[in-house]
């Protein structure tokens, strides 16, 4: 079976198909279909299994077009590395939209980020101190968040990220669909996820 069982529309198939990606895996097998029917999703993934993909194609799905100034949806990964191979997923799988991605990190001065979010953005991948430095600064509103991704928790947790996504979720509207990645089922991710999920369904792999 291929792409084409889910809800997905052209401009979507047509990037999958030139990714050269033929049959969803695992994880995006369960997880495509749940997160495009709205609910929130606790995904156990490691990488390699193409959990980005999993949640990626159900954002650009419901974000669809660009569309005012402030972010719509908001990825939250531990490193930097990792929220820019998140957004080359967003640029590839949505290269037949006209979303505008942006991704923000530290280890650089904010200018051009915060240059780019004024412009408008659709789409945030974000590590959780930059987000809320520029959040804090008044540079990104966030009363248009829908969907709201935590990427590696598990790792998000360990490198002590937990009180700066306990803020993020303070700044963010109650009422979004949340989806949670972690490579590991440890019991520190079951308390984030009862914190973050409502009523989650559990895609394991
Ligand atoms: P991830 O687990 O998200 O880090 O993805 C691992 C790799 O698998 C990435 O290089 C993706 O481009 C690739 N990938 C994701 N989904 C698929 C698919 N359905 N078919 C082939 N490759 C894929």
């Amino acid at each position: 079976e291929g792409f084409d069982t889910f809800k997905l529309n052209k401009q979507l198939l047509n990037a999958i198909a030139e990714a050269g990606y033929q049959h969803p895996t695992g994880v995006q097998e369960k997880a495509i279909p749940l997160a495009l029917a709205g609910h929130d999703v606790l995904g156990i993934a490691q990488t390699g299994t193409g959990k980005t993909a999993a949640y990626v194609l159900p954002i650009l799905m419901k974000v669809k077009y660009a569309q005012g100034t402030w972010p719509r949806a908001l990825v939250l990964a531990p490193t930097r590395e990792l929220v820019m191979q998140i957004e080359e997923v967003f640029h590839q799988l949505g290269k037949y939209t006209d979303l505008r991605i942006v991704s923000l990190y530290g280890g650089i001065g904010p200018k051009t980020q915060i240059e780019q979010v004024t412009a408008g953005v659709d789409i945030i991948i974000s590590t959780p101190g930059r987000f809320l430095d520029l959040y804090k600064k008044g540079v990104i509103l966030t009363k248009e968040l829908k969907t709201m991704v935590l990427d590696e928790a598990d790792k998000m947790m360990d490198m002590g990220f937990m009180p700066q996504i306990r803020s993020v979720l303070e700044v963010i509207p109650v009422k979004r669909q949340n989806l949670l990645f972690s490579a590991t089922f440890a019991p520190r991710v079951d308390g984030l996820a009862a914190e973050f999920l409502e009523f989650p369904e559990r895609v394991e792999v």
